[in-house]
């Protein structure tokens, strides 16, 4: 009857917008039945260990991603970091940057792309008051996610099936229209979901086909079935105060490279002694000019991962699949058969002069300079 009633109101509001645009529609979700749910297309919240394996067989996956504008500031604490560092298969790292738009170089998302890093979706327009993302319609949420992806495939040259995630600005979940339009843009995932009840085991990404018991800090929960969308969940840190962040760069965090190291690896302890569910290190790289000894601390932590054979540093994609086909880490190599696909960068960047109102915004990209600033409801930029 509800579903029903779900269906009424959204063919009403189609009709009155004028025009009928593509549209699911979507029930209220229900309990997880585990018999009905199994991998690798479903999965209830948990925090046991996907297809019951020994947690001392299974590699601990690690999540490194950076929020906001690419640029050849932030770009080179990338090259520093990750560049030259490989897994214990000789594959080269993977980090992960949800990107919004304003101030991105994109030839700096192409480079990030060509060496096998994911690029995710932040939004368009990145708007600073939150509630405008409580507020925002799905077909609104569509234009800031689906436009950006349109916005980058286009002007990083990179192919659109690549871009499968988003993280929503400020984690400010509005319910459940971010994840339906995760659903009709045909992306992969969520990232925007801090949890804290779920912090000690930590919990592994799940999907929404039904209903999630996951602690909502920040913003409302979904309370619709989606199939197929997974969550791939913002365990809290702990910082030096005791208070708790899904950002590491909002906890109370040393200023001296030593503890702050120590600080690092006694969260990440939290998943490697206990079920080894992906452990998620998120920060924006602004963390690092705030204060040399976080980005000192970073690399440190980096090596110290590298010291452990176990630990693969992944992309959030990567760290999804194998939640999807969980296999030893004897058995990664029948899952990942080989690296990361890596190329050349093809870009000729060029630097388009462009009015955004009355201010001016150099965008440095790879194709032909649109004729006006890419924005909402128009990401190439066409006259
Ligand atoms: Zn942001």
């Amino acid at each position: 009857m509800f579903g029903q009633f779900i269906i009424f109101t959204i063919l009403i509001a189609a009709v009155c917008a004028g025009t009928v645009r593509n549209f699911t529609t979507f029930e209220t979700a229900q309990a997880c039945k585990a018999e009905s749910c199994v991998l690798p297309n479903c999965r209830c919240l948990s925090t046991e260990i996907p297809n019951g394996l020994d947690v001392n067989s299974i590699p601990q996956l690690v999540l490194l991603t950076f929020d906001d504008a690419v640029n050849t500031v932030n770009f080179k604490y990338y090259e520093e970091a990750f560049f030259n560092r490989k897994n214990p298969d000789g594959c080269s790292i993977g980090a992960t940057y949800y990107i919004s738009h304003e101030y991105t170089d994109y030839s700096k998302v192409q480079e990030l792309h060509a060496r096998g890093h994911e690029i995710a979706l932040h939004s368009i327009s990145h708007e600073t008051m939150t509630t405008y993302w409580d507020d925002l319609s799905l077909d609104g949420y569509k234009d800031e996610f689906g436009g950006e992806r349109t916005l980058i495939a286009k002007f990083a040259d990179i192919p659109e099936e690549d871009i499968k995630g988003l993280r929503v600005p400020f984690l400010q979940l509005p319910g459940d229209t971010s994840f339906q339009a995760i659903k009709d843009l045909g992306l992969k995932y969520d990232s925007s979901w801090p949890t804290l009840r779920y912090q000690d085991p930590p919990l592994f990404p799940y999907t929404l086909d039904y209903l999630s018991n996951q602690d909502c800090p920040v913003g409302k929960c979904p309370t619709v079935s989606l199939p197929g969308v997974w969550v791939q969940p913002m365990v809290d840190w702990t910082g030096s105060d005791g208070n708790v962040c899904a950002m590491v760069d909002s906890c109370a965090t040393p200023d001296n490279a030593p503890e702050l190291l120590e600080l690092m690896k006694s969260n990440f302890q939290r998943h490697y002694t206990s079920n080894k569910a992906p452990f998620g290190f998120y920060i924006h790289a602004a963390w690092f000019d705030k204060n040399p000894v976080n980005f000192e601390a970073y690399k440190q932590f980096l090596d110290y991962l590298g010291t452990l054979n176990d630990v693969y540093i992944v992309t959030v994609q990567r760290g999804i699949e194998w939640v999807q086909n969980p296999t030893t880490t004897k058995d990664l190599k029948n899952l990942w058969p080989s690296c990361p696909n890596t190329y050349e960068p093809t870009c000729e960047a060029t630097v388009c002069t462009l009015n955004k109102g009355e201010e001016v915004r150099y965008m440095t990209q790879c194709s032909d300079c649109p004729d006006v600033y890419p924005w909402l409801g128009n990401p190439l930029g066409i006259l």
